[in-house]
């Protein structure tokens, strides 16, 4: 997006854009698995799913992955790319391409990725929520994720999971999916620490 002046391009005009800077482009069939086609045509024939339950279940929506970045600069950088809702609308836009729900990054403050149930997080502006929760509350990194789950809990009871650093390297991580797999590296370690 550095070689346009907007920031969030959809539909054929970004197909267009891809093709006007020679980005490498696929046919949508390459996209479907086989799992997710199972999937789908067993939630299509079931009935009665909702996609907010999809995520307070232990085997629910995988495949989002959001990373947070601080570099030597002090620049931060985030993130997201979504493994998607099962049994969506056709037209769905859920929370992570929207900057400032699923994705937020600020170098005075820091840097945010989400992931859950999208309607909700979309609701709650999370990513922008927990930014603010830490500019102008003056919350810790750790202490702003946990206040922002609470408030996606209260607001709108939905489920969802953060990851977030502070322009002063601090973490946060939180969630109240049943698990979120998750890992950090500084300079200072030599292998990451891993926790699913
Ligand atoms: N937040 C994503 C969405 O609602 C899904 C996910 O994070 O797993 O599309």
């Amino acid at each position: 997006m550095e070689k346009s002046e907007h920031v969030l391009l959809v539909g054929m005009g970004a197909s267009r854009f891809a093709r006007e800077h020679k980005i490498a482009t696929c046919s949508q069939d390459a996209l479907i698995t086989m799992r997710e086609l199972d999937r789908w045509r067993a939630l299509q024939a079931g009935g009665g799913f909702s996609t907010r339950d999809a995520f307070r279940k232990k085997k629910g929506p995988a495949g989002t992955v959001g990373a947070v970045a601080l570099d030597f600069k002090g620049n931060v950088a985030a993130g997201t790319s979504t493994g998607g809702t099962p049994n969506k609308y056709p037209g769905r836009v859920g929370d992570s391409p929207l900057i400032g729900c699923g994705t937020y990054a600020d170098n005075s403050v820091g840097a945010v990725s989400t992931t859950g149930w999208g309607e909700a997080m979309i609701k709650v502006v999370m990513a922008k929520t927990v930014i603010d929760l830490m500019e102008r509350n003056h919350l810790d990194t750790p202490a702003a994720v946990r206040e922002a789950i609470r408030l996606l809990e209260r607001k709108t009871e939905g489920y969802g999971g953060i990851i977030a650093l502070g322009n002063n390297g601090e973490i946060g991580i939180s969630y109240n999916t049943p698990r979120m797999a998750r890992a950090y590296l500084s300079a200072a370690m030599r292998t990451p620490c891993i926790e699913v």
